[in-house]
C-alpha cells in the first residue's frame, strides 16, 4: 500500500520565511505547498493586537479557504530603547509601502542617540498550526540580540542585517542561512512546531 503524504500550507507570500519553514520543516513527511502554489490571492490583513491573534487570524482563515492544515507566523522585533517598539507594528513600521531597507533606516534613527549597551532587542515568533476544521496549537519562539550603529551582511531578510548576536559576533544576515535556522526566533518556534506536525501526522494519514 502506498502511504498518502499529508499536505501542509504556508500561509505566507514573504520569500524570506517559505525559504526558511522549507528547510525548518522539510524532513517532516508533509507535502509542503504556497499560497501561490494553491492560486490563492486573498490577503488576510493583521488586525489582531497580539502576534498570537495575527498567527492564528492568518493561518485559520488560509486552513478554512483551502481545506488544509495551514501554519502562519507573525513575528516581530521588540527593541527596548523604544519600549518594546516596533513590535507587532513592526512589518509598517516606516509605512505600508516601505522597504526593508526603509524600516532599517528608520530604526537606527530613532537609536542615533543611544549607546551600544542600551541597543537590546528580541525578535520574537509566534507559528499558528490550524486544522482545516479549527483545532489550532500554537508555538512560540525568542531570540535576543543587539540593535547595530549599522546595516551588515548579505543574508535573510526583513531587520537581520541589523540585528547582531552577541554570541557570534556577526549580525543575523552575515551568519549562514543553516546557522540563522538553528539559533533564530523562528527557529525556536519551529522546533515547538516540528513536534506539533508530528503529532498531527498520525491523524492527517
Ligand atoms: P510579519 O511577521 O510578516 O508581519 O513580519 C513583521 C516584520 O518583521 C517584517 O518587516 C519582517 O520583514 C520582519 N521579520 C520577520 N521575521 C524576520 C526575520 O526572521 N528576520 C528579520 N526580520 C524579520
Amino acid at each position: 500500500m502506498i502511504a498518502k503524504v499529508p499536505k501542509l500550507l504556508l500561509a505566507t507570500t514573504n520569500p524570506g520565511k517559505i525559504r526558511e519553514y522549507r528547510f525548518l520543516f522539510g524532513d517532516l513527511g508533509y507535502q509542503i505547498g504556497t499560497l501561490a502554489e494553491q492560486g490563492i490571492n486573498k490577503v488576510a490583513t493583521e488586525l489582531g493586537d497580539s502576534y498570537e491573534q495575527n498567527a492564528q487570524l492568518k493561518a485559520a482563515t488560509y486552513a478554512k479557504l483551502a481545506q488544509l492544515t495551514t501554519i502562519a507566523d507573525d513575528s516581530g522585533l521588540e527593541v527596548d530603547a523604544l519600549d518594546g517598539e516596533p513590535g507587532i507594528h513592526s512589518a509598517r513600521f516606516a509605512g505600508s509601502d516601505a522597504t526593508d531597507a526603509d524600516r532599517m533606516k528608520m530604526l537606527l534613527a530613532k537609536l542615533a542617540n543611544i549607546p551600544w549597551e542600551k541597543r537590546n532587542a528580541h525578535f520574537k515568533c509566534v507559528i499558528a498550526v490550524v486544522m482545516p476544521e479549527g483545532h489550532l496549537e500554537l508555538c512560540h519562539g525568542e531570540c535576543h540580540g543587539i540593535i547595530a550603529f549599522e546595516a551588515r551582511g548579505e543574508n535573510g531578510f526583513g531587520y537581520d542585517p541589523v540585528f547582531y548576536l552577541p554570541e557570534m559576533g556577526k549580525t543575523m544576515a552575515e551568519i549562514s542561512f543553516e546557522m540563522k535556522n538553528r539559533v533564530s526566533h523562528r527557529a525556536q518556534a519551529a522546533w515547538e512546531a516540528r513536534q506539533v506536525l508530528k503529532r498531527l501526522r498520525g491523524q492527517l494519514i
